[in-house]
């Protein structure tokens, strides 16, 4: 052991033990359907948990500020390589703390503070960092929003496309946290060609999706692609900047180092590299389809319930409910959903309020449910208690129904430890 001498932490420290090991048994115990959650490997824990935590590096494998990197770099180097190998990349940086910074990267890369960028509305499925007002991104930089057709819930590229030949941005981004279909990158690449747009894709849910091969990879139509590498991808905390050529790599390379970040998280390149690994494995893609084909289930079953689901459907590990119909907000579904131990999140719809308070949308994700094992069959079970949930939420019924789907929920997580 090379952690200093001193007692472990049960000892140590008993208010973290404490919460730690509730928390593990909170995650036993619940079924997680937040979208951006998954559960990692023993491996990939092992990983961040490792002595490898204790090196200080700045700079690139080969070109470090500090000694003593000759370990670090083998981690980051394979990293590296897994990265591009995965996702068909000429360039890869593995350093990004979190899919936010890789996006900061990203914009100090393209665009200047003042410089126009156009991207997918909040209340569509965006994310906080392409341009939001509250995010350093929406104060440095002029942002536009397009969003979905308000009938169908899909992308309309044609008023996209007139949009950006109005806005004409410097920068247009494709990718959301709440968008759950298919986007036609091709098609975006050619808006930003027009529009004199440079373009960049944020995959960061569906990043484990492109990886297995089941959902569209923006990587031969992107200038640059991020991601995290948490969410589908089912690694560490992080994040990942792609491209299918090296046009951009020494920028790119300048922007993570000393442009928005300082040194490496050591421990945490050593998991990200593990997840890379795990990801090229053909039980990976397999994992991937299984992950669609329960959110597909997930979404037909609350359907055939009365439940409305925003663009009828999904084509990625999400389904996002429109919570209209039974006249109950967000946060009543969620609440409703964790008094039956399913974690959610309540998430505005598309032209929803501005107010989390008034949101009528929650948001499902099944990646965490399916690397726990559950099949279409189970995920068709929860989905039922999830539909009575939430037709009961805001009525008396509601206590009725919970006792009966806690005890359901209960069973899935014993057959599915
Ligand atoms: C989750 C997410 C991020 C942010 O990742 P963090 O690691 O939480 O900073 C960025 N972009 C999109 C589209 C996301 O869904």
């Amino acid at each position: 052991m090379n952690a200093h001498a001193g007692p472990g932490l049960a000892q140590s420290d008993p208010l973290i033990a404490e919460a730690l090991a509730n928390e593990k048994a909170r995650q036993q115990s619940q079924i997680e359907l937040i979208a951006s959650e998954n559960i990692v490997s023993r491996a990939v824990l092992d990983a961040l948990g490792h002595e490898m935590a204790n090196k200080t590096l700045e700079g690139y494998p080969g070109n470090r500020f500090h000694g003593g990197g000759q370990f670090v770099d083998i981690v980051e180097q394979a990293a590296i390589d897994r990265a591009r190998e995965l996702f068909g990349a000429a360039y890869a940086n593995v350093q990004p703390h979190s899919g936010t910074q890789a996006n900061q990267a990203v914009f100090f890369t393209l665009v200047k503070p003042g410089d126009r960028i156009l991207s997918l509305d909040l209340a569509a499925g965006g994310h906080l960092s392409h341009g939001a007002k509250p995010n350093v991104s929406g104060r440095w930089f002029d942002s536009h929003h397009y969003t979905v057709d308000r009938d169908s819930g899909l992308m309309d590229y044609d008023e996209i496309e007139k949009q950006a030949e109005d806005v004409k941005p410097h920068l247009l981004i494709a990718g959301g946290s709440a968008y759950p279909h298919d986007i036609d990158f091709a098609r975006m690449a050619a808006i930003a060609k027009r529009a004199g747009a440079l373009f960049l894709v944020d995959m960061a849910h569906v990043a484990g999706l492109v990886a297995a091969d089941v959902y569209p990879s923006p990587l031969p139509h992107a200038d640059i692609v991020t991601c995290t590498t948490t969410k589908t991808l089912r690694g560490p905390r992080g994040g990942l900047i792609l491209s299918r050529s090296e046009a951009y790599a020494s920028r790119l390379q300048s922007s993570i180092f000393p442009g928005v970040q300082g040194s490496l998280h050591s421990n945490v390149l050593a998991a990200k590299a593990v997840c890379l690994g795990e990801a090229l494995r053909p039980e990976f893609r397999e994992y991937g389809a299984r992950v669609v084909a329960n959110a597909r289930t997930l979404a037909k079953v609350l359907q055939q319930n009365g439940v409305k689901i925003v663009g009828g459907g999904t084509d990625t590990h999400m389904v996002l409910l429109d919570l209209g119909p039974q006249g109950i907000i967000g946060k009543q579904a969620e609440d409703a959903l964790a008094a039956a131990d399913i974690t959610s999140n309540k998430n505005p719809i598309p032209f929803d309020a501005p107010r989390p308070a008034d949101w009528v949308g929650l948001r499902l994700g099944v990646a965490a449910a399916t690397t726990r094992g559950l099949d279409e069959a189970a995920m068709a079970e929860l989905a039922t208690c999830i539909a009575d949930l939430i037709n009961a939420a805001g009525k008396s019924e509601l206590d009725r129904v919970v006792p009966g789907a806690k005890s359901k929920v209960a069973s899935l997580c014993r057959r599915f430890p």
